[in-house]
């Protein structure tokens, strides 16, 4: 099997998501060569075939564009997968790959098994197994379900490559998100507060208990986007990804996109009142409990040591 890997880079530097996509390669024990519109100075750790096409020339992103260059390489490699991120890029370039190429489209994988592809459902509460009956099958990896068990290593072989395709929109550029405010990087302990915790007042509950400890509070997305607290307190994989001594997750389900950014905090809590929460499955030690009780108590009793 023949898989082609669309990396991604940005403002000079390649995405280290790419890794993923060479982990998935692995994975899926099939032959890779990769995509990027890149830069020659910043060329992935790969031992395989680069399709680089001039960043600077064709930008981060242009759609038409770079669907054109990423078209020509599939028909010369002739790859049965074309594997993106699950990311803006991949949200926008996969389905016009996949429309090209009449092919199915596979989003969000998290597994692969015997070319069975694994994606969540019911908001990451339930699996369902997908098999493409198409010969060339365009997939989008979320973020974090795929790593690299050792470094990357290896030196690429480049193939450049040039389009005169016409771009059809002017490409801006990426905006940054604000910086400012907490760190969560830096923080030893961090308690963080999901969707369990019900409403926002009860975001109190958990900054007392994280300052109790001597941390920083951090949120689950759905806390952020309801704008119960800012966009830097996030983990996750469009947050902070984050690994301190004691992680201790209120009310967090455990859904794949925000265990990419704590699953290697060296000690997690949960505590959720449902027993078969996937958060479990990293715990270290899973509470069952509902946390408007649990947290105050346990921030009590902190207080009083
Ligand atoms: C492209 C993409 C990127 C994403 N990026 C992120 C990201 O960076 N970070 C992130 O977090 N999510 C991210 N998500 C969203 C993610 O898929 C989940 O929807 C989200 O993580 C769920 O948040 P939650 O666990 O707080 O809420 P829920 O899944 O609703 O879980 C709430 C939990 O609280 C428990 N609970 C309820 N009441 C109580 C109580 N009183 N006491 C104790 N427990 C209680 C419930 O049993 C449940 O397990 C992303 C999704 C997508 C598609």
């Amino acid at each position: 099997m023949k898989t082609l890997l669309v990396a991604e880079y940005r403002d000079g530097a390649l995405l280290n998501s790419t890794y993923e996509l060479v982990a998935f390669a692995e994975k899926l024990g099939a032959d890779s060569a990769m995509f990027v519109v890149g830069g020659e100075n910043d060329l992935p750790q790969y031992d395989g075939t680069v399709y680089l096409a001039d960043a600077s020339k064709y930008n981060d992103f242009n759609p038409a564009v770079h669907k054109q260059l990423l078209l020509d390489v599939i028909a010369k490699e002739e790859p049965e997968t074309i594997v993106f991120s699950h990311s803006s890029y991949g949200w926008d370039l996969a389905p016009r790959i996949a429309i090209a190429l009449n092919a199915a489209q596979i989003s969000e994988v998290i597994d692969v098994v015997d070319n069975t592809f694994v994606v969540p459902s019911c908001n990451s509460k339930l699996r369902r197994d997908l098999q493409s009956k198409t010969s060339q099958t365009v997939l989008t990896l979320q973020g974090g379900a795929f790593g690299l068990a050792d470094e990357p290593s290896g030196t690429p072989t480049v193939e450049k490559i040039d389009t005169d395709t016409t771009p059809q929109i002017e490409f801006g550029g990426y905006e940054a998100v604000e910086k400012g405010g907490v760190d969560l990087t830096k923080a030893d302990i961090i308690v963080s507060a999901g969707r369990g915790i019900g409403k926002p007042e009860n975001l109190e509950i958990i900054s007392q208990l994280a300052e109790a400890l001597g941390g920083e509070f951090g949120a689950s997305r759905p806390v952020v986007d309801s704008e119960w607290t800012e966009h830097n307190r996030q983990v996750g994989t469009t947050g902070q990804t984050v690994s301190p001594k004691l992680y201790v997750a209120c009310g967090i389900s455990g859904a794949i996109q925000h265990l990419a950014g704590m699953k290697k905090s060296e000690f997690i809590i949960a505590i959720n009142t449902d027993k078969d929460a996937p958060i479990g499955e990293v715990a270290d030690v899973l509470a069952v409990a509902d946390l408007k009780e649990l947290v105050p108590a346990l921030t009590e009793k902190i207080k009083n040591l």
